[in-house]
């Protein structure tokens, strides 16, 4: 019945035992979810970002499932389950505090206290009515320096409701707190919308990367944004960076930051303190 609505409704849907597997799968990764906060089952990777020379500048965190019977579980596999639940929200929360929780860890230290730390944020989080006062309040009690934390906000977050993102931008950018424009490239923005949203950093999408020196045309568009960026005094950095290849092609076309497989995996926060020590 749901796949027939799905369809567009007055349509008929054969019953597959493929899709009541799929159904079953899906019911029971949610409600495993459900528990998974309480029972302590998330954890944070960290992916550093380096300049040409490898010099780490900071980090984006990204989140893990320690699923009980299943390896590590993607968020490609539950953040779109938990954006349709709302379970969203409390993991987000999560997210935001114990990134602020590494971030005063970072301030105590001479080594690590440069490093800034981006997080994800969902549409759903993003337009909490408290959103603000939620991301404040976690920057004050882990009693951190706002520049140091970047919110990704995605394009389509961006073009759902534009006023009121850029209000709630400009409130949290009043006290400091930067954004970043995640797979910037792969949505619609508008270039009139680029310009009134105060986000400090253009992110050119994996898709684009991955096609330097395949796709002549994805070449393009990644000059083209790095131009852009520099035109709107934004600063630029470029994901997915696997190859020297793209590696080498970025920093001749200005891009001065990258993170990628090349440079390193997003791995354990110990893992990434170790890192740092080779810097
Ligand atoms: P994203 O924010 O665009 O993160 C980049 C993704 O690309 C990450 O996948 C990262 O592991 C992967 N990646 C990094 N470098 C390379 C590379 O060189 N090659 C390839 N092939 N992949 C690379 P991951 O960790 O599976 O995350 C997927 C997406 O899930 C993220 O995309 C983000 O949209 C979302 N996500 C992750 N953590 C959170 C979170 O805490 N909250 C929310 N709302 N979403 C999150
Ligand atoms: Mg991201
Ligand atoms: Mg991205």
């Amino acid at each position: 019945m749901y796949q027939a609505k799905k369809s567009g409704r007055n349509a008929l849907r054969f019953f597959d035992p493929q899709m009541q597997a799929i159904i079953k799968e899906r019911a029971a990764l949610e409600a495993d979810l459900r528990h998974a906060l309480s029972r302590n089952q998330f954890m944070l990777h960290y992916q550093l970002q380096a300049t040409h020379d490898g010099r780490i500048v900071g980090a984006e965190a990204l989140i893990r499932w320690l699923r009980p019977g299943s390896n590590l579980v993607s968020p490609d596999a539950f953040i779109p389950l938990a954006e349709d639940s709302g379970l969203i929200l409390p993991i987000g929360q999560w997210v935001l505090e114990t990134a602020c929780a590494q971030l005063k860890k970072w301030a105590d230290s001479e080594a690590t206290r440069h490093l800034q730390l981006a997080i994800n944020i969902s549409a759903r989080q993003f337009h909490q009515p408290d959103f603000v006062e939620k991301v404040l309040a976690a920057v004050r009690n882990a009693d951190i320096d706002p520049n140091k934390l970047k919110l990704e906000l995605t394009e389509s977050l961006v073009l759902k409701d534009a006023d009121d993102t850029i209000r709630i931008m400009n409130e949290l950018n009043a006290f400091g707190i930067h954004f970043s424009m995640d797979d910037f490239g792969t949505g619609y923005s508008s270039l009139a919308y680029l310009t009134q949203l105060p986000f400090k950093q253009l992110k050119i999408a994996q898709s684009f990367v991955r096609n330097i020196g395949v796709r002549p045309a994805d070449a393009v568009i990644v000059q083209t944004i790095i131009a852009m960026a520099n035109t709107l005094e934004m600063a630029v950095i470029a994901e997915g960076v696997e190859t020297e290849e793209q590696r080498a092609f970025l920093e001749q076309h200005g891009c001065p930051f990258c993170q990628g497989f090349l440079f390193g995996k997003p791995v354990p926060v110990e893992e990434f303190e170790a890192l740092l020590k080779q810097d």
